[in-house]
């Protein structure tokens, strides 16, 4: 059997996918969400559901160590779960801030934290953290959620330096607009419009599948070959 892959944000878009994909390509799971039900119909083989919220590492730990027993040593790690409730940092309530950087920093921190004594301890591993393009630009309306991607871009850097006498590869996947739920949560009505518009114009931007085959790719290199970071955009998008 193929190695243990884990996957957070699994229930909607690149994450969704991304089960998908590697369910095809052969590799058990460990999918985590919040919304255990969508990860449930999915329906996937060699597959185990868990409602964890990656601001809980506990559970995130408790689930790792279940699926180990199951399948064996955690190979892989997609630290994909995200939210991007974009707002003006002088209007943005203190608790959407704080959100963006529980889930979109500490969420990655606390997966990185659940999976490396056993990658360390097996000498062999594959972090791929999801940031953005927003990690490396600014846009109107994006100060804090760039903030958090420009941390994970940081982070995952660092790691891959820090990780790699232990065999262990740290990947940063950075897309533009991908065609996703992500905008669930934007509550001002412009901001949506004027993002959507942006969206109509390049055809709605990458798909999911796009960002997963990529994934795929990268971990399936010869585990010698390290792909640091992808920097990738629907071709239609300037911005
Ligand atoms: P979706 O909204 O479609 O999916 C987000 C996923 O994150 C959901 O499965 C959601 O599951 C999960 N999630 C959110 N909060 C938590 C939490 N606290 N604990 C566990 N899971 C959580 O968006 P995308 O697929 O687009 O987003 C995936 C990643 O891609 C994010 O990190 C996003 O920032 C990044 N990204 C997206 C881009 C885009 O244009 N779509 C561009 C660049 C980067 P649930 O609600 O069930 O917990």
């Amino acid at each position: 059997m193929k190695p243990l892959v884990v996957i957070t944000g699994a229930s909607s878009g690149i994450g969704r996918q991304a089960a998908i994909d590697f369910s095809k390509a052969g590799y058990p799971l460990l999918l985590l969400a919040r919304r255990i039900d969508l990860l449930k119909e999915l329906k996937l083989p060699n597959s185990i559901c868990a409602k964890v919220d990656v601001t809980d590492v506990q559970k995130f730990k408790t689930a790792v160590e279940k699926a180990e027993g199951m399948f064996g040593p955690v190979d892989l790690l997609i630290n994909n779960a995200g939210v991007m409730p974009l707002e003006s940092i002088d209007v943005q309530p203190l608790s959407d801030q704080h959100l963006m950087v529980d889930i979109n920093i500490k969420g990655v921190l606390n997966g990185m934290h659940a999976v490396i004594p056993s990658m360390k301890k097996n000498k062999h591993g594959t972090i791929i953290n999801v940031s953005s393009c927003a990690g490396r630009y600014t846009y109107s309306d994006h100060a804090v959620y760039c903030g958090t991607k420009y941390a994970v871009h940081a982070i995952s850097e660092q790691s891959r330096k820090e990780l790699a006498d232990f065999n262990i590869r740290v990947s940063i996947m950075a897309p533009a607009i991908v065609d996703t739920n992500l905008l669930v949560s934007v509550k001002d009505a412009n901001i949506l419009d004027s993002y959507n518009n942006i969206k109509k114009s390049i055809n709605k931007g990458l798909k999911s599948s796009d960002i997963s085959n990529l994934m795929l790719y990268t971990y399936e290199l010869p585990q010698e070959v390290s792909l640091k970071e992808i920097l990738v955009s629907a071709t239609k998008q300037k911005i």
